[in-house]
């Protein structure tokens, strides 16, 4: 009997590489009948939030959780970048095992890695299996990817001492300034890994991206023209994002689930109580944080404002994440005395994470505050949403760039900081001021609405492209 055709799928640590991939597998489930496993590297036990979405998965979409690689490597040596990297290339051994029992009962068709899963190409090769790519950033951050080898031989000194914005082929209207460069240390081991790890994007069959010509037209073109890069071929899928079906449906009920999905119910139902189009909504992603003093600014310019707000805390300097904590106020990092009681009924905490996808498509919200992660970014644009741009680290800076430069859907990164180095809340305030109720808002929020139309129109079709 002819064996079915199936997809392994292999996502890095971080809900960011996770949630998009899982969403393509759906839609390729969807709209083309084919079944995928996901094979899930860890470095420990798996995040409460993952565990949520394996729960709804379809009987199509089947999951293989890895045990953490057993190797000598002291993973407190590591940044947070570095540990995420190396999960793959560590846990090679048990991704073969895995692929190698599937294969007795599938014919696998495409092993699918995201940005940072190369070093998986060598077990494909090894079994014959043709190796994609699944990029879940912008076309922007692909092109300066594909690029690196290329400058890493221009460029002797740090890209941060460069006078003069290094121009990307093919995105020559976003230049890219020193200070948005994601690779300000080309001495570390991080930047030396990821060098060689997008050395091997040529191996590649192709590359799926998450992105749609509404957005980077320019880029995409250039990309799949291969104007100077000779890169695979690049198939644009986007935007894919989580839908009202897609999202876990666990997430909406509260009895006999999680206390996270009661922790989503709750946050959802005061969003029911607020005025339309009223909060801004603040979230820095599945790993962002702050410093406990950029968190007493942040928290004095909310309130300034005026405006209400949802705001998802997570501290640099602690972990909120305290496993003994017994409540909220326990988890959450010090804020200005009195806030909490001053901002109360306009104002709602969340310590960690909120159901982001439904908290952006709810009436209730009428503004973004993000760090400029690419599904945030995605997931905002199909729900209408302008921004305030506050990129942390990665590629968030050139993302922030594209949104607030070129694109016109967000406001500029709160840029002057002040001696301490910090974004200090007379800005904020006026940020925000600005995006809920002032002329410039008004005009993101337009600009967004056409986007969001764009985004609309693609989501259903776009998908086909991809023949694997
Ligand atoms: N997310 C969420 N709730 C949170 C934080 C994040 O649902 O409190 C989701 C968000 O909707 C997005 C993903 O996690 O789908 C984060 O991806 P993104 O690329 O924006 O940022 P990253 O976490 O990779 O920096």
């Amino acid at each position: 009997m002819k064996q079915r055709s199936h997809l392994v799928m292999l996502p890095s640590p971080g809900m960011g590489h996770f949630i998009p991939m899982l969403e393509f597998a759906k839609r390729l489930n969807l709209q083309h009948k084919l079944s995928t496993t996901l094979i899930i590297p860890h470095s420990g036990p798996s995040p409460s939030e993952q565990n949520t979405f394996l729960e709804t998965l379809p009987k199509e979409i089947n999951h293989i959780l890895l045990l953490p690689p057993k190797d000598d490597v002291f993973e407190a040596d590591f940044t947070i970048e570095m540990l995420i990297a190396s999960i793959i290339p560590r846990s090679l051994p048990s991704i073969r095992n895995a692929i190698k029992s599937l294969m007795e009962s599938a014919n696998l068709v495409a092993l699918v890695v995201d940005l940072l899963g190369t070093s998986a190409f060598d077990v494909a090769t090894e079994f014959n299996i043709p190796p994609y790519i699944f990029f879940p950033s912008s076309a922007i951050a692909l092109s300066l990817f594909l690029y690196l080898p290329k400058l890493d031989t221009m460029v002797s000194c740090e890209y941060r001492d460069l006078s003069e914005p290094v121009q990307i082929p093919g995105c020559s209207n976003i230049p890219l300034r020193a200070e948005d460069n994601p690779f300000q240390e080309r001495k570390s081991m991080g930047y030396k890994w990821f060098l060689n790890n997008v050395k091997r994007y040529k191996m590649a069959e192709g590359i799926i991206i998450n992105s749609f010509e509404g957005m980077e037209a320019g880029v995409i073109k250039a990309l799949q023209q291969q104007v100077v890069l000779k890169n695979p071929p690049i198939y644009p899928v986007g935007p894919l994002v989580q839908t009202q079906n897609s999202i876990p449906t666990t997430s909406l009920k509260v009895k006999g689930s999680s206390s996270a999905a009661a922790e989503a119910a709750r946050i959802l139902k005061w969003l029911d109580g607020q005025p339309p189009a009223s909060i801004l909504f603040v979230c820095f992603g599945s790993l962002g944080s702050l410093s406990h003093a950029q968190i007493h600014e942040l928290a004095l310019g909310l309130e300034m404002s005026e405006k209400g707000f949802l705001w998802v805390i997570r501290s640099s300097n602690n972990n909120n994440n305290n496993n003994n904590a017994e409540t909220d106020d326990d988890r959450r990092p010090p804020l200005p005395e009195g806030f909490v009681e001053r901002t109360k009924g306009r104002g709602l905490l969340v310590s960690n994470w909120a159901p982001q996808a439904q908290v952006l498509s709810h009436g209730s919200t009428g503004g973004f505050l993000t760090h400029c992660g690419w599904n945030s970014v995605l997931e905002s644009v199909v729900n209408g949403m302008p921004m305030i741009a506050w990129p942390l680290f990665a590629e968030q800076r050139m993302n922030a760039a594209m949104l607030c430069e070129d694109l016109k859907i967000a406001l500029k990164p709160p840029s002057n900081k002040g001696n301490d180095g910090l974004v200090g809340r007379d800005v904020i305030a006026s940020s925000v001021k600005n995006l809920m109720e002032g002329e410039e808002g008004k005009q993101l929020r337009r600009r967004t609405k056409d986007l969001m139309d764009a985004a609309v129109k693609v989501c259903f079709w776009c998908i086909s492209v991809v023949h694997v």
